[in-house]
């Protein structure tokens, strides 16, 4: 496969994950190296997610001394994971939090992960990338934001993720076009019917695109088709950064340290530069010295840490300055549409993530609303099912009727680009955790433009499996994926990092994680944070931006 864009320099491609899926094996941790807290590292990482992982490994190879802090375990997925739904929720992040605003958004399983592999262990698969347009939706729409940055810069970032992870997928006729470096996986009875609805209602469909393999992968096996893509995969046929680039980051170097909860970035107030964090680990406190800190929490707690971090120099806490932080968080719409067939469809038979389209994606001049949405089979196991049958309102006889009739359903989810808003933001709340942290409180509310969206992407599923033949259809309204909350801009009167990632203000202090996004798109937003971590990785080991020199932007 060839990269358009490609980084050149041999010793700059040294530091991508090899492509032929060797050193998979998460089990290297055995070997790993540990530093000391004492010890000066040149980084530590504060979460082992989608950015804080591929920004480990990436400095790894750079040579940089990397230790990455994450409150959740190491997994293992042959002793920690089960194939259950419900035994499954350890996956997730379920510290308290206050959901507030008119529209609150639910947290729990349908967020953020815990442990190293972050949210990507109960990620779906799917790796769609960004549009170009998404990077400039004020410019081009009227709406949203303009990034520091655009599309070219992440392209080559996106090609060389899509060739380590590695995804399967169609060709892609959307956004920037572009191939995948697998075939696409066959499809089951879900991915099916969105096929043949979505032919008869004239929408374009495409297999893909998934981070699953399809064929062995180096000591990765082939899909079993099981689907339980969103329980962890016990069989790692589902890329998460915790069989791919944390086995690498292990491997050059860098720690990985489990159950290790970030109270507070550590700043000297003569400086304002950052010294280090401190940490909590089996109810102990600790302190990693470092000389420079880059924040992967994601889009809730990363706000949260850098309000927690406050100082009598950053009294409003780390990149406040402006009080930009926790602001203009982001959630797709999701709204989930499901169909009854007469054939049995049994939509479990197959990871959820199969068939998508982004024929909606785009802004249509002719409609009411700005941007749009993405659609994509989602297929939900049983539980999940009784939640979308209640959330109709159905209870009793009638919900047991619809369980006893799963095998007969198919369903879909959109994802809808809602806005960023300032005041969907992140605060402190005056309830404390079990450390006596005070809890993150979000609060949100929908604008017009999204509720116009999620109506219009209610309908375009709901035409797809009518057009296959459906005989009922059920709708219910959910979110998925938050991201912003520190978002990235050009001035410190409009977000929190620069486009180097680099916290307003603090000179060493990076956030690499989904909360600097300025604007969401309609795709699922795995892919794009970890391109993203890739960059601000290559910047920093290339010396195009670095920790011992104030951002320009941000000089205090
Ligand atoms: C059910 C579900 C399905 C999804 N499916 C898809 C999909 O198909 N495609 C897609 O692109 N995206 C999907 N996502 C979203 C995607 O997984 C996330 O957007 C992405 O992983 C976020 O990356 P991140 O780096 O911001 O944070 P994360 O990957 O969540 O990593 C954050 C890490 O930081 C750790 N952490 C947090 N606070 C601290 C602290 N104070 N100290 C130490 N460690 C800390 C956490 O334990 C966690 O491991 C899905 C999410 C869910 C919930
Ligand atoms: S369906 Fe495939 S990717 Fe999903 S959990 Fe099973 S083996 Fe893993």
């Amino acid at each position: 496969m060839s990269f358009d864009g490609d980084i050149k320099a041999r010793n700059e491609s040294a530091w991508l994950l090899p492509t032929d899926g060797s050193r998979t094996d998460h089990r290297l941790r055995a070997d790993m190296r540990r530093y000391a807290d004492r010890d000066e590292v040149d980084l530590v990482v504060v979460g082992a997610g989608a950015g804080g992982s591929v920004l480990t490994q990436r400095l790894a190879r750079a040579g940089w001394s990397v230790v990455c802090l994450d409150a959740g375990p190491f997994w293992d997925p042959d002793t920690d994971w089960v194939s259950d739904e419900r035994a499954s929720h350890t996956l997730y992040w379920t510290d308290p939090r206050q959901i507030g605003g008119k529209d609150p958004v639910p947290l729990g399983s349908n967020n953020s992960g815990r442990g190293v592999g972050g949210s990507m262990i109960h990620y779906a698969g799917y790796t769609p990338r960004f549009h170009p347009s998404d990077f400039r939706t004020r410019t081009a729409d009227g709406v949203g934001a303009d990034w520091p940055i655009g599309y070219p810069d992440l392209k080559p970032h996106y090609q060389h993720l899509e060739a380590e992870l590695p995804v399967a997928g169609q060709d892609w006729p959307w956004g920037d076009p572009h191939r995948y470096p697998h075939h696409p996986h066959p499809v089951s009875g879900n991915g099916e019917i969105f096929l043949r609805g979505a032919a008869a209602a004239g929408i374009t469909a495409r297999v893909g695109p998934v981070a699953i393999t399809n064929g062995r992968f180096g000591n990765r096996p082939h899909c079993i088709y099981r689907g339980f893509c969103l329980q962890g995969c016990k069989v790692n046929a589902k890329a998460s950064p915790l069989i791919t680039h944390i086995p690498d980051a292990l491997a050059h170097g860098a720690e990985i340290r489990p159950d290790s909860h970030v109270t507070r970035v550590l700043i000297d107030d003569r400086t304002g530069r950052v010294t280090g964090v401190s940490y909590l680990r089996a109810g102990v406190e600790h302190r990693q010295r470092a000389r420079a800190v880059a924040i992967a929490g994601y889009s809730i707690e990363t706000p949260r840490l850098l309000l927690l971090s406050a100082t009598p120099r950053y009294p409003g806490g780390l990149g406040n300055d402006h009080d930009q932080v926790g602001r203009y968080l982001m959630v797709q719409g999701a709204p989930q549409t499901a169909g009854r067939f007469d054939d049995e469809i049994r939509m479990y038979k197959a990871p959820p993530p199969e068939v998508s389209s982004e024929q909606f994606y785009e802004t249509d001049p002719g409609k009411p609303y700005q941007r749009g949405w993405s659609i994509q089979t989602v297929s939900p196991l049983p539980i999940t099912w009784a939640e979308h049958v209640t959330a109709q309102g159905h209870w009793g006889e009638p919900l047991r009727e619809y369980m006893r009739d799963y095998v007969h359903w198919a369903t879909l989810g959109a994802l809808c680009e809602f806005l960023p808003d300032p005041g969907n933001r992140v605060t402190l709340a005056e309830e404390t955790d079990r450390h006596g942290l005070p809890v993150a409180h979000f609060a949100y509310t929908q604008t017009d433009n999204d509720r116009l969206l999620m109506r219009a992407a209610r309908q375009s599923m709901e035409a797809i499996l009518r057009a296959a033949g459906a005989a009922e259809v059920i709708t219910i309204d959910r979110y998925a994926h938050l991201v912003g909350g520190a978002r990235m801009a050009t001035r410190p009167e409009d977000g929190v990092v620069d486009a180097d990632h680099r916290v307003f203000g603090v000179p060493n202090l990076f956030i690499v994680d989904g909360s600097v996004l300025p604007t969401q798109g309609a795709a699922n937003p795995a892919l794009t944070i970890m391109a993203l971590a890739a960059r601000a990785a290559h910047r920093l080991a290339t010396r195009q931006v670095h920790a011992d020199t104030p951002s320009p932007a941000g000089a205090r």
